[in-house]
This record gives C-alpha cells, sequence and structure tokens, in this order.
C-alpha cells in the first residue's frame, strides 16, 4: 500500500473467496489489479484480531452473509434518530482516521472486505421500498466503509447509482473521503442519489485523517459531482475542540462552499467527537498522532463520551450561523444527539425518527 495521502487505493495482497472466483465483482477486481499477488482461499482470516492497521492492507472478496439492510447505528437510547438505514456493500476502508469506531467495531476481523452480492442487498432493498410506498427512506453505503473509495476497484456505483435513480421513495448517499468519482459522472441520478464529503477543519484532516486527500481535493471532486447533475452533502463530522477550532471550521466553511452551487447541497450535518470506552482502549493501543485523546470527555445516555453539552451547543451554533451565512435554505441538521441540545441549538427538536424523511422530501 502507497503511505501518505492516497489518490487510489492499491491493497498488498487480495484474497478471494474460492465460491466467489468467477463473480463478474471478483474479474473487475482481478483486472485492475494485475501486478498484485492473489490468493483463492476457504479461510478468508487474512489478518490477526487487533492487527488493524495491517487489516487496511488487505483486500477480501466474498460473499455476504446475512442481511445487507439495517438501521443506522447512530440510532441509540435518549438521541433524537434521523432514520437512516445502511447498505453494506463493503467493510472497513482504506483510510485511517485516528478516531474510526471501525477500529473498534472490527478489532476481531480487520481487512478491508467487498461482497460480489450486493444484487442480493438491492433486492433486499427492492423489497422494503415496494411493502412501504408512502414513506421515503435514506439509504446510505457508507458507514462501515467509505461509499467511494473502491470504486476504482468495484464499479459499484455503476450498479447503486441506476438502481436508485428508478426508485420514487428513496434516495442513496455516498457518503466518502475520497475523489474517487470518475464512474459516477457519466450516470444520470435523476436527483434519487446525493453524494457527500465527511469534512473537518484543515489541520484535523492533516493530523487525524491518515490516507485522506485534503479538504479542497474533496470540494473539487464535489464540484465535479455537482456539474454532473447529483446534488451533494456535507459532514463536519466529528466536529473536535482543538486550538483554534473557531478559525478552523470558519475556513473549511469557506474553501467548502465558495465554489459551489447552494442551491444543490442537500444536507449538512455536525456531529461531535463520539467515543465509547473499548474505542478508546483501541485508540491508546496504537500510535497516536494527534491531541484526540487531550480532550476532556464525558458519557452520554448512549455511553458514549463527548464534549461536555456546553460546547457541544456553542461549537454547533458557531457552524449553523456562518453556514447560515453562506445559504439559509441549506437542510442542517445534528448527529446523535438528545433532544434537549437539538432545543437548544435550533430551538425546537424534530419528532423522533423524523429527520431522513423531512431531508428526503426537501429535495424535490
Ligand atoms: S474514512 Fe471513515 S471509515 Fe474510513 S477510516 Fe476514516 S472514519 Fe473510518
Amino acid at each position: 500500500m502507497t503511505l501518505g495521502r492516497l489518490r487510489r487505493w492499491v491493497p498488498d495482497a487480495v484474497w478471494i473467496e474460492r465460491s466467489e472466483d468467477n463473480s463478474a465483482l471478483t474479474r473487475r477486481v482481478r483486472a485492475r489489479l494485475p501486478e498484485i499477488p492473489v490468493y483463492v482461499v476457504d479461510d478468508l482470516s487474512v489478518a490477526e484480531p487487533g492487527d488493524f492497521a495491517a487489516g487496511k492492507r488487505r483486500l477480501v472478496v466474498q460473499r455476504h452473509r446475512g442481511t445487507f439492510l439495517q438501521h443506522c447505528p447512530a440510532g441509540t437510547t435518549g438521541m433524537v434518530c434521523c432514520n437512516y438505514l445502511v447498505m453494506s456493500s463493503a467493510s472497513n476502508c482504506p483510510f485511517d482516521c485516528s478516531y474510526c469506531f471501525l477500529q473498534d467495531y472490527l478489532t476481531n476481523n480487520p481487512a478491508v472486505k467487498v461482497f460480489t452480492n450486493v444484487a442480493d442487498g438491492l433486492s433486499e432493498v427492492d423489497a422494503v421500498l415496494r411493502a412501504h410506498p408512502e414513506r421515503t427512506f435514506r439509504i446510505g453505503t457508507g458507514e462501515l466503509a467509505d461509499s467511494l473509495a473502491l470504486d476504482h476497484l468495484t464499479d459499484l456505483s455503476s450498479e447503486l447509482v441506476p438502481f436508485f435513480a428508478d426508485r420514487a421513495n428513496a434516495v442513496l448517499e455516498l457518503k466518502t473521503k475520497s475523489d474517487c468519482v470518475d464512474n459516477l459522472l457519466c450516470l444520470d441520478p435523476k436527483d434519487r442519489v446525493v453524494v457527500s464529503w465527511s469534512v473537518n477543519a484543515p489541520v484535523i484532516v492533516a493530523v487525524e485523517e491518515a490516507g485522506t486527500i485534503p479538504l479542497e481535493d474533496r470540494v473539487a471532486a464535489a464540484a465535479r459531482v455537482q456539474a454532473a447533475g447529483y446534488k451533494v452533502g456535507f459532514h463536519f463530522d466529528p466536529l473536535i475542540a482543538h486550538d483554534g477550532w473557531e478559525d478552523g471550521y470558519r475556513d473549511a466553511i469557506d474553501l467548502i462552499f465558495r465554489g459551489l452551487d447552494t442551491g444543490r447541497v442537500a444536507w449538512v450535518s455536525l456531529g461531535s467527537l463520539r467515543m465509547t470506552p473499548r474505542l478508546k482502549a483501541a485508540i491508546k493501543a496504537r500510535p497516536l498522532r494527534g491531541q484526540l485523546l487531550a480532550t476532556e470527555l464525558v458519557p452520554g445516555a448512549d455511553g458514549k463520551e463527548r464534549v461536555w453539552r456546553g460546547l457541544r451547543v456553542k461549537m454547533y451554533r458557531r457552524l449553523l450561523e456562518w453556514l447560515r451565512q453562506v445559504d439559509d435554505r441549506m437542510p442542517l441538521y445534528i448527529c446523535m444527539e438528545p433532544a434537549g441540545v437539538w432545543e437548544k441549538v435550533f430551538g425546537e427538536a424534530p419528532p423522533d425518527r423524523t429527520v431522513a424523511q423531512r431531508l428526503v422530501a426537501e429535495l424535490r
């Protein structure tokens, strides 16, 4: 794997589940990585538990077993849930953000995995959409993986975008920190696909988001997909209370929206740094890069630790003020916060599980 910023990820080796060696996705991956060692195997344990960095250098191509479609894990006790659904087309990601919850979530089985049977996942989605034509769904692929960082190997976006473009009651969100958007440019999303970027203050990108591209390159990719007909979104998540955070986030907002059509921004979310005790332990066990664990955090109703409520509210209010100065029509929301924080930031809390519905309705 190339160190430093990853323009296009190339693994050190590929492991292919024997039964999947002739799948269309496997053939694409093999064709794009002609120089990389390939092992066709029955046993897919390619990295030892806890060897998280090694897992990020290994690509596994396998069949997904179990259901593809799940509720976003953010919908936990005491938090306002936006009713986001997640379709897992891959697991793990080539980037290595210091705060990433996958360090805890995938600790026993670390490897970058792509699934050969995404068509089964789309059948699941189709069944849910047909069963509930009265509802609108916001579905993402970027929770357990980066939605686009492997697209140069898999072409999965070429299956996902046409599928969702033809669905009246769903919107797909492709969430990424990459600029891997080439496949999207020749597809017609028909306003049913939003491409979004996780963004942060430039110093946080540089110090805490190893392997990712700079903010200006993410914005350049957003401008390209916007020109190709997509709406775009941005997630300031996790907000980190670092020295100079006001200047850092103000600069990020200026940089992001300077060259974009803000009328075609589908949504902007804000979320605070969140830590479970297990994630903290996983981070401590790895070489530390920045000041992440120097921040004082307090536990919330969902068992996750965040900076204290007064500072979170202050940060949300400051960013919302700047975002509204850019364009007060952009849909804004906060992620994984209790109703009390919503009320202090927006003056009211939305009814539980209605945020996704509202955001999708506002896209039309
Ligand atoms: S880009 Fe997202 S999934 Fe990938 S390492 Fe960073 S936080 Fe984790």
